[in-house]
Protein backbone atom coordinates (compact mmCIF):
# COMPACT_ATOMS: atom_id res chain seq x y z
CA UNK A 1 0.00 0.00 0.00
CA UNK A 2 2.46 2.45 0.41
CA UNK A 3 5.08 1.23 -2.21
CA UNK A 4 6.23 4.09 -4.03
CA UNK A 5 7.19 1.60 -6.82
CA UNK A 6 4.68 -0.15 -9.48
CA UNK A 7 2.06 2.25 -8.45
CA UNK A 8 1.99 3.85 -12.36
CA UNK A 9 -0.30 1.55 -13.89
CA UNK A 10 -3.00 1.81 -11.06
CA UNK A 11 -2.28 5.54 -10.96
CA UNK A 12 -3.50 5.86 -15.04
CA UNK A 13 -6.74 3.54 -13.85
CA UNK A 14 -7.68 5.73 -11.31
CA UNK A 15 -7.41 9.30 -13.66
CA UNK A 16 -10.20 9.12 -15.88
CA UNK A 17 -13.65 11.33 -15.27
CA UNK A 18 -14.10 11.77 -11.35
CA UNK A 19 -17.11 14.26 -10.39
CA UNK A 20 -15.73 14.97 -7.34
CA UNK A 21 -16.64 13.82 -4.27
CA UNK A 22 -19.91 12.59 -3.44
CA UNK A 23 -22.50 13.18 -0.48
CA UNK A 24 -21.51 9.78 1.34
CA UNK A 25 -17.74 11.72 0.72
CA UNK A 26 -18.76 14.32 2.31
CA UNK A 27 -20.66 13.30 5.03
CA UNK A 28 -17.81 10.33 6.23
CA UNK A 29 -15.13 13.26 5.99
CA UNK A 30 -17.81 15.20 8.19
CA UNK A 31 -18.43 12.72 10.94
CA UNK A 32 -14.67 12.03 11.42
CA UNK A 33 -14.11 15.64 12.37
CA UNK A 34 -17.62 16.23 14.78
CA UNK A 35 -16.49 13.00 16.31
CA UNK A 36 -13.17 13.47 17.08
CA UNK A 37 -12.50 13.29 20.71
CA UNK A 38 -11.40 16.68 22.78
CA UNK A 39 -8.02 14.36 23.83
CA UNK A 40 -7.85 13.59 19.86
CA UNK A 41 -3.96 14.13 18.11
CA UNK A 42 -4.55 15.20 14.37
CA UNK A 43 -1.86 15.60 11.94
CA UNK A 44 -2.18 17.58 8.69
CA UNK A 45 0.33 17.01 6.59
CA UNK A 46 0.81 18.29 2.88
CA UNK A 47 2.97 16.97 0.09
CA UNK A 48 6.80 17.07 -0.22
CA UNK A 49 8.42 20.70 -1.46
CA UNK A 50 5.50 22.13 -0.64
CA UNK A 51 3.84 25.07 -2.38
CA UNK A 52 1.38 27.76 -1.64
CA UNK A 53 -1.91 25.70 -2.43
CA UNK A 54 -0.09 22.81 -0.10
CA UNK A 55 0.79 24.81 2.71
CA UNK A 56 -1.78 27.45 2.38
CA UNK A 57 -4.59 25.00 2.19
CA UNK A 58 -3.41 22.91 4.92
CA UNK A 59 -2.93 25.71 7.37
CA UNK A 60 -6.08 27.40 7.07
CA UNK A 61 -8.08 24.26 8.20
CA UNK A 62 -5.90 23.88 10.56
CA UNK A 63 -6.76 27.08 11.68
CA UNK A 64 -10.34 26.09 10.94
CA UNK A 65 -10.12 23.39 12.98
CA UNK A 66 -8.60 25.44 16.26
CA UNK A 67 -12.12 27.21 15.81
CA UNK A 68 -13.77 23.71 16.25
CA UNK A 69 -11.93 23.32 19.16
CA UNK A 70 -9.00 20.74 18.43
CA UNK A 71 -6.40 21.40 21.00
CA UNK A 72 -4.07 19.15 19.99
CA UNK A 73 -2.70 19.68 16.47
CA UNK A 74 0.49 19.16 13.92
CA UNK A 75 0.67 20.30 10.69
CA UNK A 76 3.65 18.73 8.98
CA UNK A 77 5.24 17.93 5.63
CA UNK A 78 8.17 14.99 4.67
CA UNK A 79 11.53 16.28 4.17
CA UNK A 80 13.62 19.16 5.09
CA UNK A 81 11.35 21.57 7.53
CA UNK A 82 12.18 24.17 5.31
CA UNK A 83 9.06 26.82 4.26
CA UNK A 84 10.07 28.88 1.51
CA UNK A 85 10.52 32.45 2.30
CA UNK A 86 7.56 34.10 -0.27
CA UNK A 87 4.88 31.68 2.21
CA UNK A 88 6.99 32.57 5.61
CA UNK A 89 4.34 35.63 6.11
CA UNK A 90 1.96 32.61 6.42
CA UNK A 91 -0.29 32.46 9.45
CA UNK A 92 -1.11 29.57 11.42
CA UNK A 93 2.90 28.48 10.61
CA UNK A 94 3.36 28.14 14.30
CA UNK A 95 1.42 25.08 14.13
CA UNK A 96 4.12 23.46 12.14
CA UNK A 97 6.27 20.85 13.36
CA UNK A 98 9.51 18.87 11.50
CA UNK A 99 8.20 15.64 10.13
CA UNK A 100 11.12 14.04 12.75
CA UNK A 101 8.67 15.48 15.42
CA UNK A 102 5.24 14.49 14.14
CA UNK A 103 2.88 12.45 16.07
CA UNK A 104 3.53 8.64 15.43
CA UNK A 105 0.42 7.19 15.89
CA UNK A 106 -2.20 10.27 15.51
CA UNK A 107 -5.90 9.62 15.78
CA UNK A 108 -6.54 11.44 12.30
CA UNK A 109 -4.00 12.49 9.68
CA UNK A 110 -5.66 14.81 7.03
CA UNK A 111 -3.61 14.91 3.89
CA UNK A 112 -3.27 18.17 1.77
CA UNK A 113 -2.84 18.17 -2.22
CA UNK A 114 -0.83 14.84 -2.29
CA UNK A 115 -2.07 13.12 -5.88
CA UNK A 116 -0.46 9.82 -4.29
CA UNK A 117 1.06 8.76 -1.06
CA UNK A 118 4.64 8.78 -2.78
CA UNK A 119 4.05 12.40 -2.14
CA UNK A 120 4.24 12.15 1.57
CA UNK A 121 7.84 11.17 1.47
CA UNK A 122 8.81 9.18 5.01
CA UNK A 123 5.26 10.56 6.37
CA UNK A 124 3.52 7.88 4.45
CA UNK A 125 3.29 5.23 7.17
CA UNK A 126 1.09 7.71 9.29
CA UNK A 127 -2.04 6.10 6.80
CA UNK A 128 -1.23 3.15 8.70
CA UNK A 129 -0.53 4.12 12.24
CA UNK A 130 -3.01 6.86 12.45
CA UNK A 131 -6.80 6.21 13.58
CA UNK A 132 -8.45 7.30 10.52
CA UNK A 133 -6.95 9.22 7.19
CA UNK A 134 -8.99 11.64 5.38
CA UNK A 135 -7.54 12.98 2.05
CA UNK A 136 -8.26 16.56 0.62
CA UNK A 137 -7.09 16.92 -3.01
CA UNK A 138 -7.82 18.24 -6.53
CA UNK A 139 -5.67 15.92 -8.92
CA UNK A 140 -7.17 13.69 -11.19
CA UNK A 141 -4.81 11.61 -10.70
CA UNK A 142 -5.35 10.98 -7.01
CA UNK A 143 -4.96 7.67 -5.82
CA UNK A 144 -7.80 7.67 -3.19
CA UNK A 145 -4.99 6.88 -1.03
CA UNK A 146 -7.12 7.71 2.43
CA UNK A 147 -10.01 5.82 4.44
CA UNK A 148 -12.13 9.25 3.28
CA UNK A 149 -11.10 10.83 0.06
CA UNK A 150 -12.41 14.09 -0.94
CA UNK A 151 -10.77 14.57 -4.03
CA UNK A 152 -12.36 16.91 -7.02
CA UNK A 153 -10.68 17.37 -9.88
CA UNK A 154 -12.79 20.22 -11.15
CA UNK A 155 -11.95 22.49 -8.32
CA UNK A 156 -8.89 24.88 -8.79
CA UNK A 157 -6.66 24.19 -5.89
CA UNK A 158 -7.26 22.32 -2.95
CA UNK A 159 -8.23 25.13 -0.64
CA UNK A 160 -11.15 25.37 -2.53
CA UNK A 161 -12.15 21.73 -1.27
CA UNK A 162 -11.03 22.51 2.24
CA UNK A 163 -12.80 25.85 2.74
CA UNK A 164 -16.08 23.73 1.66
CA UNK A 165 -15.54 21.04 4.39
CA UNK A 166 -14.69 23.99 6.63
CA UNK A 167 -18.31 25.81 6.29
CA UNK A 168 -19.89 22.14 6.01
CA UNK A 169 -18.58 22.06 9.57
CA UNK A 170 -19.89 25.59 10.50
CA UNK A 171 -16.82 27.35 10.50
CA UNK A 172 -17.02 30.67 9.10
CA UNK A 173 -14.02 32.73 7.31
CA UNK A 174 -11.61 34.64 9.57
CA UNK A 175 -8.69 37.12 8.18
CA UNK A 176 -6.24 34.10 8.89
CA UNK A 177 -7.98 31.20 7.40
CA UNK A 178 -8.61 33.76 4.25
CA UNK A 179 -5.42 34.65 4.06
CA UNK A 180 -3.88 31.07 3.81
CA UNK A 181 -6.42 30.21 1.68
CA UNK A 182 -6.13 33.43 -0.60
CA UNK A 183 -2.55 32.25 -1.08
CA UNK A 184 -3.06 28.64 -1.98
CA UNK A 185 -6.31 30.06 -4.60
CA UNK A 186 -3.74 32.34 -6.35
CA UNK A 187 -0.94 29.99 -6.44
CA UNK A 188 -2.70 27.24 -8.41
CA UNK A 189 -4.77 29.64 -10.81
CA UNK A 190 -1.31 31.60 -11.11
CA UNK A 191 -3.42 34.62 -10.06
CA UNK A 192 -6.58 33.88 -11.63
CA UNK A 193 -4.43 33.26 -15.04
CA UNK A 194 -5.46 29.91 -15.44
CA UNK A 195 -8.45 28.10 -17.23
CA UNK A 196 -9.45 26.24 -14.17
CA UNK A 197 -10.79 29.91 -12.82
CA UNK A 198 -14.43 29.70 -13.09
CA UNK A 199 -16.86 32.16 -11.73
CA UNK A 200 -17.27 30.46 -8.49
CA UNK A 201 -13.32 31.04 -8.28
CA UNK A 202 -13.98 34.26 -8.35
CA UNK A 203 -17.08 34.45 -6.00
CA UNK A 204 -14.79 32.24 -3.37
CA UNK A 205 -11.98 34.86 -3.68
CA UNK A 206 -14.63 37.82 -3.05
CA UNK A 207 -15.34 35.80 0.09
CA UNK A 208 -11.86 35.55 1.17
CA UNK A 209 -11.03 39.24 0.23
CA UNK A 210 -14.24 40.36 2.52
CA UNK A 211 -12.45 39.57 5.32
CA UNK A 212 -10.03 42.36 5.04
CA UNK A 213 -6.96 40.27 3.68
CA UNK A 214 -4.95 42.34 1.46
CA UNK A 215 -4.21 40.94 -1.80
CA UNK A 216 -1.56 43.53 -2.92
CA UNK A 217 1.05 42.83 0.11
CA UNK A 218 -0.01 39.04 0.05
CA UNK A 219 0.93 38.82 -3.72
CA UNK A 220 3.85 41.48 -3.65
CA UNK A 221 5.50 38.54 -0.84
CA UNK A 222 4.43 35.46 -2.36
CA UNK A 223 4.95 36.46 -6.34
CA UNK A 224 6.78 39.59 -6.74
CA UNK A 225 9.91 39.00 -3.95
CA UNK A 226 12.78 37.36 -4.73
CA UNK A 227 16.54 38.15 -3.94
CA UNK A 228 19.26 39.48 -6.15
CA UNK A 229 21.10 36.39 -6.34
CA UNK A 230 17.91 34.65 -7.60
CA UNK A 231 17.61 37.18 -10.67
CA UNK A 232 20.64 36.58 -11.72
CA UNK A 233 20.48 33.08 -11.07
CA UNK A 234 17.52 33.17 -13.80
CA UNK A 235 19.24 34.99 -16.02
CA UNK A 236 21.92 32.44 -16.37
CA UNK A 237 19.29 29.46 -16.43
CA UNK A 238 17.27 31.10 -19.05
CA UNK A 239 20.15 32.13 -21.15
CA UNK A 240 21.13 28.44 -21.50
CA UNK A 241 17.11 27.16 -22.68
CA UNK A 242 16.77 25.34 -25.78
CA UNK A 243 13.94 25.51 -28.25
CA UNK A 244 12.82 22.27 -30.19
CA UNK A 245 10.01 23.76 -32.58
CA UNK A 246 9.44 19.71 -34.02
CA UNK A 247 9.15 18.39 -30.75
CA UNK A 248 5.41 17.44 -29.64
CA UNK A 249 4.69 16.60 -33.06
CA UNK A 250 5.11 20.22 -33.95
CA UNK A 251 3.52 21.68 -31.09
CA UNK A 252 7.03 22.23 -29.93
CA UNK A 253 9.64 22.29 -26.45
CA UNK A 254 11.61 24.87 -24.64
CA UNK A 255 13.43 23.87 -21.51
CA UNK A 256 16.21 24.45 -19.57
CA UNK A 257 17.89 22.94 -16.16
CA UNK A 258 19.65 24.49 -13.31
CA UNK A 259 22.47 22.56 -11.30
CA UNK A 260 22.96 22.40 -7.57
CA UNK A 261 26.27 23.98 -8.70
CA UNK A 262 23.91 27.28 -9.65
CA UNK A 263 22.47 27.32 -6.24
CA UNK A 264 25.47 27.39 -4.44
CA UNK A 265 27.56 29.98 -6.95
CA UNK A 266 24.56 32.31 -6.25
CA UNK A 267 24.29 31.70 -2.75
CA UNK A 268 20.26 30.94 -3.31
CA UNK A 269 18.26 28.21 -1.90
CA UNK A 270 15.88 25.38 -4.26
CA UNK A 271 12.72 26.67 -3.44
CA UNK A 272 13.66 29.84 -5.26
CA UNK A 273 13.79 27.60 -8.75
CA UNK A 274 9.86 27.20 -8.31
CA UNK A 275 8.81 30.36 -10.04
CA UNK A 276 11.77 29.60 -13.20
CA UNK A 277 9.07 28.14 -15.15
CA UNK A 278 6.56 31.00 -15.07
CA UNK A 279 9.60 32.46 -17.21
CA UNK A 280 9.52 29.58 -19.55
CA UNK A 281 6.56 28.65 -20.32
CA UNK A 282 6.11 32.60 -22.05
CA UNK A 283 7.98 31.13 -24.95
CA UNK A 284 5.72 31.60 -28.11
CA UNK A 285 7.23 28.98 -29.91
CA UNK A 286 5.96 26.05 -27.47
CA UNK A 287 3.66 24.57 -26.16
CA UNK A 288 5.15 22.70 -23.63
CA UNK A 289 7.63 24.12 -21.04
CA UNK A 290 10.20 22.39 -19.37
CA UNK A 291 12.48 22.88 -15.98
CA UNK A 292 14.82 20.22 -14.39
CA UNK A 293 16.07 21.38 -10.92
CA UNK A 294 18.43 19.18 -9.37
CA UNK A 295 17.93 17.53 -6.29
CA UNK A 296 21.27 15.82 -6.17
CA UNK A 297 23.73 13.77 -8.41
CA UNK A 298 22.08 12.46 -11.42
CA UNK A 299 18.38 13.62 -9.98
CA UNK A 300 15.96 16.20 -10.77
CA UNK A 301 12.47 17.73 -9.63
CA UNK A 302 11.12 17.89 -13.32
CA UNK A 303 8.34 20.51 -13.86
CA UNK A 304 6.48 20.41 -17.49
CA UNK A 305 3.59 22.78 -18.28
CA UNK A 306 1.53 22.90 -21.58
CA UNK A 307 -0.34 25.49 -22.96
CA UNK A 308 -3.21 23.13 -24.21
CA UNK A 309 -2.05 21.35 -26.76
CA UNK A 310 -0.52 18.49 -25.06
CA UNK A 311 -1.55 16.56 -21.63
CA UNK A 312 1.60 16.44 -19.65
CA UNK A 313 0.13 14.94 -16.57
CA UNK A 314 0.49 11.97 -19.22
CA UNK A 315 3.92 12.33 -20.07
CA UNK A 316 4.65 12.89 -15.62
CA UNK A 317 2.42 9.38 -14.78
CA UNK A 318 4.31 7.44 -17.60
CA UNK A 319 7.83 8.79 -15.90
CA UNK A 320 6.61 7.88 -12.60
CA UNK A 321 5.69 11.32 -11.75
CA UNK A 322 1.78 13.20 -11.81
CA UNK A 323 -0.05 16.23 -11.92
CA UNK A 324 -2.68 18.13 -14.27
CA UNK A 325 -2.86 18.37 -18.03
CA UNK A 326 -1.38 21.28 -18.10
CA UNK A 327 0.63 21.45 -15.21
CA UNK A 328 2.43 18.26 -14.01
CA UNK A 329 5.73 17.28 -12.61
CA UNK A 330 8.06 13.64 -12.07
CA UNK A 331 11.57 12.68 -10.53
CA UNK A 332 14.45 12.27 -13.64
CA UNK A 333 17.41 10.01 -13.07
CA UNK A 334 20.50 10.08 -15.45
CA UNK A 335 21.85 13.30 -16.82
CA UNK A 336 19.24 16.43 -17.81
CA UNK A 337 20.16 15.63 -21.17
CA UNK A 338 18.72 11.65 -20.73
CA UNK A 339 15.99 12.66 -18.65
CA UNK A 340 14.50 15.04 -21.73
CA UNK A 341 14.94 12.03 -23.90
CA UNK A 342 12.06 10.69 -21.99
CA UNK A 343 10.55 12.94 -22.18
CA UNK A 344 10.47 13.41 -25.90
CA UNK A 345 9.77 9.66 -26.29
CA UNK A 346 6.49 10.75 -24.54
CA UNK A 347 5.42 13.75 -25.59
CA UNK A 348 3.76 12.75 -29.48
CA UNK A 349 1.65 10.54 -27.70
CA UNK A 350 0.30 12.90 -25.06
CA UNK A 351 -1.00 15.49 -27.61
CA UNK A 352 -4.42 16.00 -27.02
CA UNK A 353 -6.20 15.07 -30.20
CA UNK A 354 -9.08 17.43 -30.16
CA UNK A 355 -6.31 20.25 -29.94
CA UNK A 356 -6.38 20.35 -33.41
CA UNK A 357 -2.59 20.38 -35.52
P1 LIG B 1 5.44 21.74 -10.07
O1 LIG B 1 6.01 21.72 -11.45
O2 LIG B 1 4.85 23.06 -9.74
O3 LIG B 1 6.39 21.21 -9.04
O4 LIG B 1 4.24 20.70 -10.07
C1 LIG B 1 3.20 20.78 -11.00
C2 LIG B 1 2.17 19.73 -10.68
O5 LIG B 1 2.75 18.44 -10.84
C3 LIG B 1 1.65 19.79 -9.26
O6 LIG B 1 0.27 19.60 -9.32
C4 LIG B 1 2.31 18.66 -8.55
O7 LIG B 1 1.43 18.10 -7.64
C5 LIG B 1 2.65 17.68 -9.64
N1 LIG B 1 3.98 17.08 -9.41
C6 LIG B 1 5.16 17.70 -9.45
N2 LIG B 1 6.17 16.85 -9.19
C7 LIG B 1 5.60 15.64 -8.95
C8 LIG B 1 6.11 14.32 -8.62
O8 LIG B 1 7.32 14.10 -8.48
N3 LIG B 1 5.18 13.35 -8.46
C9 LIG B 1 3.85 13.57 -8.61
N4 LIG B 1 3.02 12.55 -8.41
N5 LIG B 1 3.35 14.77 -8.93
C10 LIG B 1 4.19 15.79 -9.10
MN1 LIG C 1 -2.78 22.22 -5.64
Amino acid sequence: MTGPSGTAGSVVEAAPADSGPSAGDWAAAESLLRNLSPEARVLLVCHVNPDGDALGSMLGFALGLQRLGVRRMQATFPGPPEVPVPLQGLPGLDLLVPATEAYPAPDLVICFDAASESRLGELVDRLDTAGASLVLDHHASNTHFGEVNLVDPYAAATSVVAEQLLTRLGVGLDAGIAECLYVALTTDTGSFRFEATTPAVHQLAARLLATGIRPGDISRRVFDTRPFGAVRLFGEVLGRARLEPVAADGRGLVWTWATLDDLVRHDQRPYVLEALIDSVRCTAEADVSCVLKQTAPGEWAVSLRSKGAVDVSRVALALGGGGHRFAAGFTGRGTAEEVVDRIRGQLDAAVIPSAGS
